[in-house]
């Protein structure tokens, strides 16, 4: 069985060379579906691990576009198409220095998985661009975000491929893209999500992914008959995720002590609150660093280069980037009296990370702690194909369900004999399952 399992590990990495994300998403996946596989024949005689691995389809496309200077800038363009048993290709656009194809297809891979645990018809894809929004003008913007869309219209429709947001990608660049596809196509569907709400986004969206994530931590808490109440909270960026999840965090009771950027974070003994968010999503409105003025105004300290999790926190939360947070980090928050980690990020723990922190206290993997935000982008697709709008609290309700069946499936396949749910396991079979009989009853 061992030998299976590696030889199969060894044929991924020999089709994708160098690709490390890729892989490492590949492996956590492929480990902990296994056993399951194995006990399921038709599921190996259809190859559907091989399958699942290999994207459907990857566009790669030049984006060239005009500075403030008049000089002509290039980027490099991408969608990947990971898996369309289920619902069209869904998943964000990331646009950030570090894209690249390996990064991309990992958050594909990684996608299919989390829209299907969401119970809603998505497919999984993921696509973006090298481009850097740091220092660019909002015109800058806005003509990066017509040439980037200039090709990739060619790709995507309300029933083929549904972008929405990610990292470097708002409401704002939501706004430029969609405004570009409607005009090349000349037609008014619901091919993003994200959208504003005057032009067909769903209430909750900019929220979701952030409510969700809390909503996930408390189901988690639960499980050992706990609350948010009075429970400190360290998260990390303060993006399209971390806002939405320092509202519901303290709405539920609990302190957030720590937001970061790139340059460091901030620590807050009061709490990252009420007024305080207000003024950082101001800041972050008008293109603003946003950690340092946040240290400077409310007098509390900014440390420089440094990471949040080496502070005292109950719960942690890492809402930025994949990868940031390592074993040591994890071993600092352990040592320092943290009994959970919920990665917002999508795969924001490095391998040795998870599994160090699911041994010694509670974790729980993104694809099922950050599903909110795709959750809201599929109920925002089925506004838009019915042409109407939910209230707030009918999709907060939606969402707060989809949530809680996320986790009661996270607990269906992944509680051992012991009593202790292996959440990692419970996610990956649970995302697993849909999609692999979709593909089955769909035929090679
Ligand atoms: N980028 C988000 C994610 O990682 C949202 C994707 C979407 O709404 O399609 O799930």
């Amino acid at each position: 069985m061992e030998n299976k399992f590696q030889s199969f590990m060894d044929t991924v990495r020999m089709k994708n060379p160098g690709e490390d994300e890729f892989l490492q998403a590949v492996q956590e996946v492929v480990e902990t579906v296994w056993d399951f596989y194995l006990e399921n024949p038709r599921y190996q005689k259809a190859k559907i691990l091989e399958r699942m691995t290999e994207p459907e389809r990857v566009v790669m496309f030049r984006v060239p576009w005009v500075d403030d200077k008049g000089e002509v800038q290039v980027n490099r363009g991408y969608r990947v198409e990971f898996n369309s048993a289920i619902g069209p290709y869904k998943g964000g656009l990331r646009f950030h220095p570090s894209v690249t194809l390996s990064g991309l297809k990992f958050l594909g891979f990684e996608q299919t998985f989390k829209n299907s645990l969401t119970s809603l018809p998505m497919g999984g894809g993921k696509g973006g661009s090298d481009f850097s929004p740091k220092g660019k003008s909002d015109n800058e913007i806005m003509r990066f975000c017509q040439a980037f869309m200039s090709e990739l219209f060619r790709h995507i429709g309300p029933n083929t491929d549904v972008p929405a947001g990610d990292i470097g990608v708002g409401g704002r660049e939501i706004g430029y893209l969609f405004g570009m596809y409607k005009k090349l196509r000349n037609e008014f569907t619901g091919v993003l999500t994200g959208k504003g709400r005057e032009y067909g986004g769903s209430l909750i969206r900019p929220e979701a992914t952030g409510f969700g994530a809390v909503y996930f931590v408390r189901e988690m808490l639960k499980e050992k008959s706990d609350t948010l109440k009075g429970k400190t909270i360290a998260l990390s960026g303060f993006g399209n995720v971390a806002w939405g999840a320092a509202l519901k965090a303290t709405e539920l009771g609990g302190k957030v002590v720590t937001i970061s950027g790139p340059d460091g974070y901030i620590y807050d003994p009061n709490g990252i609150s009420g007024s305080k968010i207000d003024y950082l999503l101001q800041l972050r409105a008008s293109n603003q660093d946003i950690v340092e003025p946040y240290a400077e105004k409310y007098g509390v300290e900014f440390f420089r280069g440094k990471r949040p999790w080496e502070q005292k926190a109950d719960i942690a939360i890492p809402c930025a980037i994949q990868n940031e947070l390592n074993l040591e980090d994890a071993k600092i928050l352990v040592s320092n009296g943290c009994q959970l980690i919920a990665e917002a990020s999508n795969m924001g723990c490095t391998a040795d990370a998870a599994a160090y922190a699911a041994e010694e206290i509670m974790f729980a993997p993104g694809k099922a702690v950050n599903a909110g935000g795709v959750a809201v982008s599929g109920l925002e697709m089925s506004q838009n194909s019915m042409r109407i709008e939910w209230k707030k609290e009918e999709v907060d309700e939606k969402l707060n369900h989809i949530m809680d069946n996320i986790h009661a499936n996270c607990v269906r396949y992944g509680k051992g004999l012991d009593g202790k749910i292996n959440y990692v396991k419970g996610a990956n079979i649970g995302g697993f399952v849909k999609v692999a009989e979709a593909m089955l009853a769909q035929g090679v």
